[in-house]
C-alpha cells in the first residue's frame, strides 16, 4: 500500500507542509510551495538551451565576471572548471537571477531573456539549481521530500489540494530508481549518507523535469564509489536534460566525458575536450599546473 492510499491526499500534503515548516532544512531552505508555474516550451531551434554573451559583473569595483560568453546545446553535459574565484558560482547566480549583471545578454533558449525575470520566476521556467551543500528536509522521509518537490510548482492555493496523479507517481518512482534511493523510500532524509542526500536533492529537482540543471561541485565530500555512481547518473540525465556541472575533481570530469569550459578571471580561457584543455599551456599555468 502506498502512502497516498493510507492517507487522504490533501490532509497528507497539509501535514507534510507543517512538518517541513516546523524545522528549517539543512542549508537553510525555506518551506515555500506556492510558486506559480509559468513554464512553456523553450525554443531551442537555434541549437542553444543557454546563451551568455559579454556578461560583466563588478562587486565594489572588482570584476568577478568580465566579458563572459558561453552557450550550451540542448541535452548537452557541460563541465565548468577553473581556479577558485574564477566566477563559476557567480555565473550560476546570474543565470538563476540571484545576481544581476552590469551588462550583457543571458538567454534561455532563443526567446526567454533571463535578465527580464526575477529569481523566483526563473526557477519555474525549467532551470533547476543545486547548491554545494545538500538542502533536503532532514526530518522528512525520502519519499516525502520528493512529494513536496513535486508539489512545489503548483499554482498558488493548489499546493494544499495537491495530490500526485498516476503519471506523477510514476515519475516519482522513476526518479527514485535514477537517484539510487528506491530501497530507501521511507528512510528519514537526515539519516542518509552525505552522497545520498546529494542524490535526493538532485531527485527533488528531477521530479519537476527541468530542461537545464546547474550543479555546483556536486561530488565534493562524496566517497569514490558515490562519485562514480554520480558520473553514471549525470551521463544518464544528459539528452533529456541539459547539464552545467562545476567541479574540481578531474577524475569525475573525465568520467562525465562532455565538453569542458575553463573559466578564469570571470571569462572563458579555453574550451574543448578534457584532453584538449589539459594540453593548453594557459590552462596549465593558471589551473592545472599548480
Ligand atoms: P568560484 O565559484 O569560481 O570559486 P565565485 O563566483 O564564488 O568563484 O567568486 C568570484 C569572485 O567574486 C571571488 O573573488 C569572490 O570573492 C567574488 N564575489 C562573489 N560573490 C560576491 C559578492 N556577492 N560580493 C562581493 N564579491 C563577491
Ligand atoms: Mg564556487
Amino acid at each position: 500500500m502506498t502512502p497516498w492510499q493510507m492517507e487522504e491526499g490533501a490532509e497528507r500534503h497539509r501535514r507534510l507542509l507543517e512538518k517541513a515548516a516546523a524545522e528549517p532544512a539543512s542549508g537553510g531552505r525555506q518551506a515555500s510551495f506556492s510558486r506559480p508555474l509559468v513554464r512553456g516550451e523553450v525554443d531551442v531551434s537555434h541549437g542553444r538551451i543557454l546563451y551568455l554573451e559579454d556578461v560583466h559583473v563588478s562587486f565594489d569595483g572588482f570584476k568577478a565576471i568580465n566579458g563572459l560568453s558561453l552557450d550550451i546545446a540542448p541535452g548537452e553535459l557541460r563541465c565548468i572548471i577553473g581556479p577558485n574565484g574564477a566566477g563559476k558560482t557567480t555565473m550560476m547566480d546570474i543565470i538563476t537571477g540571484k545576481t544581476r549583471p552590469d551588462r550583457g545578454t543571458v538567454f534561455f533558449g532563443s526567446t526567454i531573456d533571463l535578465l527580464a525575470h526575477r529569481e523566483a520566476e526563473i526557477a519555474t521556467l525549467g532551470i533547476g539549481r543545486k547548491f554545494q551543500k545538500p538542502t533536503v528536509f532532514e526530518n522528512l522521509s525520502v519519499y516525502e521530500n520528493l512529494e513536496l518537490a513535486l508539489a512545489a510548482d503548483r499554482r498558488v492555493g493548489a499546493a494544499l489540494r495537491f495530490r500526485p496523479d498516476g503519471a506523477q507517481r510514476d515519475r516519482l518512482s522513476e526518479v527514485l530508481v535514477t537517484i539510487h534511493l528506491a530501497d530507501q523510500v521511507h528512510r528519514q532524509a537526515g539519516l542518509l549518507s552525505h552522497g545520498q542526500k546529494q542524490w535526493l536533492e538532485i531527485g527533488m529537482l528531477l521530479v519537476q523535469d527541468p530542461r537545464l540543471l546547474l550543479l555546483d561541485e556536486p561530488v565534493a565530500g562524496m566517497t569514490d564509489e558515490e562519485t562514480e555512481r554520480t558520473a553514471e547518473l549525470f551521463r544518464g540525465l544528459a539528452g533529456r536534460h541539459s547539464l552545467m556541472v562545476v567541479e574540481h575533481d578531474m577524475g569525475f570530469v573525465r568520467a562525465l566525458g562532455g565538453k569542458v569550459t575553463v573559466l578564469c578571471d570571470g571569462a572563458v580561457l579555453a574550451e574543448g575536450s578534457l584532453d584538449e584543455v589539459q594540453a593548453d599551456e594557459r590552462v596549465i599555468e593558471v589551473y592545472l599546473g599548480r
